[in-house]
């Protein structure tokens, strides 16, 4: 049997690249959260450099001919010899190696550099359109960078729809036509959840989420979450930056962010748990893998499943403010004093629709997803044309959420990702909100008394649970595989539909208690 040490001349060359990816990601942390802002310029061409010299080692003729003595390039199979053939990790190592291998070499090298080019420039027009509410002016650049993810779809290839080909950069092996019937069902049975909550005779008020909160308390409310969560503050770190996010180089350096904002609650304290969720998953790794595929996350929808698992299946839940809300009343007795648990829990779960995507809750989250998968699948078939997005965007927010933005910085121009070149990212989030309730479903049959455990504060058993079912994994498996294995079922909506029809069902007081 052939095992991993057979692979040792390629192991000793990825972690090369990884350390250079590795050191790639710290600069980066560093521009989001203490670089000053004069080192912007200088910083991307350092960035650049780093990123270049990596995917300059990925393609390099001398990891081809490793690969080349043991995969059959035809295939992209390992090549099997039936009285030697290899073990499980060595199988998925080079699937993966291979996968990557591929991809970065399908891209013409003068593809990637006018592609980073023209996103670098359309960020910096996206900042300044959105901050101007003028889409016009991004809108050349939105249409350039269109065209150069549809010629990317060409040079990835693809079986059925040009976008499968850059939805597979975000999660691997996902298709349109899964997506697509998944969507379908999402929608036929939130749209009319979403009309029993907003007509529904019971009102929700969140106001006592809006009083004034000293910042350094709201920073001290975090850190102790994510203690309790079995984030290793040893091994990662929780800092400021203007967008929350999570980054790794190595599951022994794992970094988190948040925002805190004096009147708004919600903004550090889910920020934490969200980003914590994350970081639960890249401190779970295998560092024995570290620099290999198996030591690497599976997916972005399996990331976001993570974090969407811990803020709201959990952040969101009774269980846990039955032991976090005494807590939070003693750093705060002012601003909470005569509020119930109870209150707090469903100001925490009010259902609101609203223009913008990152703000939304938990039901309407989905539909804005579902919103940019219609909008970006149209935009690389060239039916739609980018100077009738903003039309097309008000008209799909009124069908889905029945609400119309004024002005296009909360339509069309409020996310980030277009400029980056990102396109096929978005489904990745509403997957993730998927799996987070399949999987943590699981863990409540698994694990037994895990509503007790939480009210005692013990979150750590469900961490232990994750890192032994999906973390220590890496991408040994497929999502598919990986999400068979930790519940026994293919993935599907029925269990996030369930949840959601329960939990806002009891809340708004149109069903039973369930
Ligand atoms: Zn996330």
């Amino acid at each position: 049997m052939k095992t991993l040490a057979t692979l040792a001349p390629l192991t000793a060359r990825l972690l090369e690249i990884q350390h250079l990816a590795s050191a790639a990601a710290l600069l980066s942390w560093d521009q989001e959260t203490y670089m000053p802002p004069g080192g912007g310029a200088a910083r991307a061409e350092q960035l650049a450099t780093l990123q270049g010299l990596a995917h300059d080692k990925l393609v390099s003729p001398d990891i081809e001919r490793l690969l080349a003595r043991w995969i059959d390039f035809q295939s992209g199979q390992p090549v099997d010899t039936p009285d030697d053939p290899w073990d499980e990790p060595s199988r998925a190592l080079l699937r993966e190696v291979w996968r990557d291998f591929s991809r970065a070499k399908k891209l013409p090298s003068d593809f990637v550099k006018r592609l980073g080019r023209e996103c670098s420039l359309a960020q910096q027009v996206w900042t300044e359109a959105r901050k101007k509410n003028d889409f016009r002016m991004f809108a050349p650049h939105l249409q350039t960078i269109v065209s150069l993810k549809q010629e990317e779809a060409q040079y990835r290839g693809y079986k059925e729809s040009p976008y499968d080909a850059l939805l597979d950069t975000y999660e691997p092996g996902m298709a349109v036509s899964q997506l697509t019937p998944l969507f379908a069902t999402l929608r036929a049975r939130l749209v009319p959840l979403l009309e029993r909550v907003v007509n529904a005779s019971v009102k929700v008020d969140d106001q006592v989420l809006f009083r004034s909160y000293d910042t350094s308390r709201q920073l001290e409310f975090g850190r102790m979450v994510l203690t309790a969560m079995g984030y290793d503050f040893n091994r990662g770190r929780l800092d400021l930056s203007a967008h929350p996010f999570t980054t790794s180089f190595h599951p022994t350096d794992v970094r988190v962010t948040t925002r805190v904002y004096r009147q708004e609650l919600p903004a550090c304290l889910f920020g934490c748990i969200h980003e914590g969720g994350h970081g639960l998953y890249d401190q779970g790794l295998d560092p024995e893998r570290y620099g290999t595929p198996l030591g690497d996350s599976l997916s972005l929808g399996l990331h976001e499943s993570q974090s969407r698992l811990w803020e709201n299946c959990v952040g969101r839940s009774r269980p846990f403010w039955r032991h976090f809300y005494p807590r939070l009343q003693q750093l705060f007795p002012d601003q909470l004093a005569g509020v119930e648990m109870e209150s707090f829990y469903a100001a925490v779960n009010r259902v609101n629709p609203s223009l913008i995507r990152v703000e939304a809750d938990e039901l309407t989250y989905n539909l804005h997803i579902m919103l940019r998968f219609e909008i970006e699948q149209d935009l690389i078939r060239g039916r739609l044309s980018v100077e009738d997005l903003p039309g097309v965007w008000r008209d799909k927010m009124k069908s889905f959420l029945g609400i119309v933005p004024e002005q296009d910085a909360d339509g069309v121009l409020q996310d980030v990702h277009w400029s980056l070149g990102a396109i096929g990212y978005f489904p990745t989030y509403t997957l993730g909100n998927l799996y987070a309730v399949q999987f943590y479903d699981q863990a409540r049959r698994e694990i037994p008394h895990l509503s007790s455990e939480l009210e005692a504060g013990r979150l750590v058993v469900l961490k232990e649970w994750l890192n032994q079912k999906i973390h220590r994994w890496g991408r040994t498996y497929s999502a598919d595989q990986l999400v068979r294995r930790a519940t026994g079922q293919p993935l599907s909506p029925e269990p996030f539909l369930a949840y959601l029809e329960g939990k806002f069902g009891e809340l708004y007081g149109f069903s039973g208690f369930s």
